[in-house]
């Protein structure tokens, strides 16, 4: 799966054109938006065309097209428009997808090897993170909240790059989680984010260009979810 937002997570607005459109549907010939999936919600955003504009209010794949759910009935006239995602929504998403991968790259490190088993990220700014850490003590967990926000501030580059199914099945921690791990692209590669130097793992979701441009986060709460997993709640802290 390649998404445009992938590879342009700055490009937020597109001069694009329906090519194929249902009541309250359309497909675009190509979209700006982060459909959702991986823990990161669906971006919001409109589609404005000559006459009107819809609000996009959700995503659907189906035979293979993306749907874009729309919150009017009425038809919308094919053709040209324009599709602009929310841009406060989109930092929001991508500041707190990236403040997770480095809450899971310490977890990783300090817990030998801890595998993510969920993430959420909320509307509000807020993410929560499940890791099977059984015999984790949930006071380390919290006072990793300093170290987080020390490599925010060290404002380390992002990067993604595809590798090959079968490299990336071969690098211990590189498919962390498969309930992140993004769907391979059509010719076999799964989509690698890296926090430069610090982490390498397979996600689908939208980053930023580097950790700086998030604000510091709060570690609100260490719950225990069972016997194997603990449950991480951050929050961006602004
Ligand atoms: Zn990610």
């Amino acid at each position: 799966m390649h998404l445009f937002c992938h590879e342009h997570p700055e490009t937020l607005s597109l001069e694009t054109e329906i090519v194929d459109a249902r009541p309250g549907r359309v497909v675009l010939a190509q979209s700006p938006f982060y459909p959702g999936g991986g823990g990161q919600l669906a971006d919001r955003g409109v589609i404005r065309w000559k006459s009107g504009e819809a609000k996009i209010v959700g995503f659907e794949y189906s035979s293979g097209k993306l749907w874009h759910l729309l919150d009017t009935q009425s038809d919308v006239a094919g053709g040209a428009v324009q599709a602009a995602v929310d841009p406060d929504f989109r930092r929001r998403m991508r500041q707190l997808h990236t403040d997770t991968h480095i809450l899971n790259a310490l977890v990783f490190r300090a817990f030998d090897g801890a595998l993510v088993t969920g993430v959420q990220m909320a509307d509000d700014g807020s993410a929560r993170m499940d890791f099977d850490v059984p015999y984790a003590d949930n006071d380390r967990l919290r006072a990793l909240e300093g170290p987080i926000n020390d490599l925010i501030r060290q404002d380390i580059p992002v990067r993604f790059a595809y590798v090959p199914m079968h490299e990336a099945q071969a690098e211990r921690g590189l498919i962390r989680s498969r309930s992140v791990a993004p769907p391979p692209t059509p010719d076999g590669k799964v989509r690698i984010v890296e926090i430069t130097g610090l982490d390498r793992q397979a996600c689908g979701g939208t980053h930023l260009g580097s950790t700086g441009a998030s604000p510091p986060i709060r570690i609100l709460k260490v719950d225990n979810k069972g016997r194997h997993n603990r449950r991480v709640r951050i929050a961006l802290a602004e």
